[in-house]
């Protein structure tokens, strides 16, 4: 007899193991298939987040920041400091011991909601008696479960460039580059989005010469235009990485010694001779092997599970959500949609509030807003005020040494509602909280001008941003 549940989640990175948690918390008896291994060969929860995603490359970024801080930052303080090394091995199993720390806490999160892991590989296998049949090809036998509901939490992995060869040693993606056994000394970098930026900043502080090298024209397109340039100057400029926008890439020869990448930047030829390679130009979603043929579930073109708004598939009682569906690629907007579905699946109402979702990039200074930027308002036609304060003023931010960036808040220029807030600031992504609240709530930029926030603190910026939008700020 086929092992039945009411609810099988595939996958358990943030999106899947989070939904698994509510569904199970909601009385739903819930099983979770996850094939992930560590390299040591070890079963592991948590999916690309947990193990070669968010919770690494943080721990990687703030190592690295406290070495260049120590290096160049404590000077100003009147702290000298000699013979400062870095311990790459014990940095590494530092990240390492977080990651393992982590899932584990999974494990422990699955045995104490009862949620039954299934490990290896899950596909739809056709309908049961029962609901949908599910084959888990685990290492050494296959068998088939049954489930009344499917939550299709499968991620996303590395977008590979055609004809190059990611070893995840010479040329790696973010697998490798999470893991480099020594600093290179050159470092080439395909792709200025958030994982170039990110892991591209880490190596720069330990050491490489780090170039980027980047097909558009334009530099964070995303991003509030007046924050890419912000972000350009500082990243650029004082820390000196050499980012090459418009940039055609051809061959991509790897070598003992290291490797060769043949571009065209401005119309000339150029040639990167590099140590590694880090190739970070977007994720696909793994789609591939689900048995979506099999049952019919539909995928859009670009190779992503088609959903509704509540992330329903085409599929009577299964859903997607992640990485796997439409949106952007983070975390916390697949654990939203993982809650929802569970929540769905229950008999509640529930829904995820796509206009509020924070973005966070967390190079330094970090970047962070929520809602809409300058120019898509502009597009958009919506009429608009614009408040913005500098950190550079403000006397934490001066107290910590730490006064790049600003503040920008936009707001409706009839209603006043918050539209949109951009932070660049070393401490943007705790910053931007207040402003998700406030745009949760509909606030008016008056809303957060008349709230008492401490003195001093950063937040204080945030104030004076709001009050900017009605032209009185009071420390400008
Ligand atoms: P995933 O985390 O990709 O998990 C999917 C899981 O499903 C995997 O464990 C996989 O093994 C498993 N799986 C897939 N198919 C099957 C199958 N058929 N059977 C069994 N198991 C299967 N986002 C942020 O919000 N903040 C950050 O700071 C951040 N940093 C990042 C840094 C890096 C270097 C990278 C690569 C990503 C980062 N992201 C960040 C993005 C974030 O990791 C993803 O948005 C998030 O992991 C998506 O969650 P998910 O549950 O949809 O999928
Ligand atoms: P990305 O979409 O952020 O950036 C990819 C970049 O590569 C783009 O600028 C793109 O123009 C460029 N590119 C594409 N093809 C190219 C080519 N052939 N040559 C040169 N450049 C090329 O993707 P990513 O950096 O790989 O990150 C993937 C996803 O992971 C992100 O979309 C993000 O959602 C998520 N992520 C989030 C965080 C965070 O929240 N802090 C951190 C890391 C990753």
């Amino acid at each position: 007899m086929a092992q039945t549940f009411d609810v099988v989640v595939i996958g358990s990175g943030p999106a899947g193991y989070i939904g698994a948690i509510r569904a199970a918390q909601l009385g739903l008896k819930t099983a979770c298939v996850e094939e992930w291994k560590t390299p040591g060969g070890k079963h592991a929860l948590g999916g690309t987040c947990l193990n070669v995603g968010c919770i690494p490359s943080k721990a990687l970024l703030e190592s690295s920041e406290q070495y260049e801080h120590t290096l160049k930052g404590l000077g100003s303080h009147g702290i000298s400091v000699s013979g400062v090394k870095v311990d790459l091995p014990k940095m590494l199993s530092r990240k390492d011991s977080i990651v393992s720390k982590m899932t584990g806490g999974i494990e422990f999160l699955f045995r104490k909601n009862k949620i039954t892991w299934l490990k290896g590989h899950g596909r739809f296998a056709g309908k049961g008696a029962q609901g949908w049949s599910i084959e888990v090809a685990g290492g050494s036998s296959t068998e088939t479960i049954e489930a009344k509901w499917v939550i299709v939490a499968s991620g996303s992995s590395a977008r590979h460039l055609p004809g190059i060869d990611v070893d995840n040693v010479r040329i790696c993606d973010n697998i490798g580059a999470l893991a480099f056994d020594e600093v290179p000394k050159r470092l080439g970098v395909i792709g200025a989005g958030v994982i170039g930026l990110e892991l591209g900043s880490v190596w720069r502080r330990l050491g490489s010469q780090v170039t980027v090298l980047e097909a558009l024209p334009g530099f964070l397109a995303a991003a509030d235009e007046s924050i890419s340039k912000e972000a350009w100057k500082i990243f650029t400029g004082e820390q000196g990485l050499d980012i090459r926008l418009g940039a055609k890439i051809g061959k991509v020869t790897a070598g003992k010694k290291g490797v060769t990448v043949e571009y065209e930047h401005e119309g000339t030829a150029g040639k990167l001779e590099c140590d590694r390679l880090i190739i970070s130009v977007g994720r696909i979603p793994n789609t591939g092997n689900l048995g979506a043929e099999a049952v019919g579930l539909k995928i859009d073109g670009r190779g992503f599970i088609e959903v509704d708004d509540h992330c329903r598939t085409n599929l009577p009682n299964v859903f997607a959500v992640g990485d796997v569906v439409r949106g952007p690629m983070l975390a916390h907007k697949g654990e939203e949609e993982g809650v929802m579905v569970a929540e769905l699946i229950a008999g509640q109402k529930s829904h995820v509030d796509y206009s509020a979702i924070p973005w966070v990039i967390y190079t330094s200074p970090e970047i962070a807003w929520v809602g809409k930027t300058e120019q898509a308002l502009k597009v958009e036609g919506v009429p608009y005020k614009v408040g913005q304060f500098p950190f550079a003023i403000n006397g934490r931010a001066l107290g910590h040494g730490n006064t790049h960036g600003f503040v920008k808040m936009l707001a409706h220029a009839k209603t006043d509602e918050i539209l949109g807030v951009h932070i660049i600031n070393t401490h943007a992504s705790e910053l931007i909280a207040e402003a998700v609240v406030a745009m949760e709530f509909h606030a008016a930029s008056e809303d957060i001008a008349r709230i008492v926030h401490a003195h001093p603190s950063l937040s204080e910026v945030m104030h004076e941003a709001a009050l900017a939008v009605d032209k009185r700020a009071l420390n400008m």
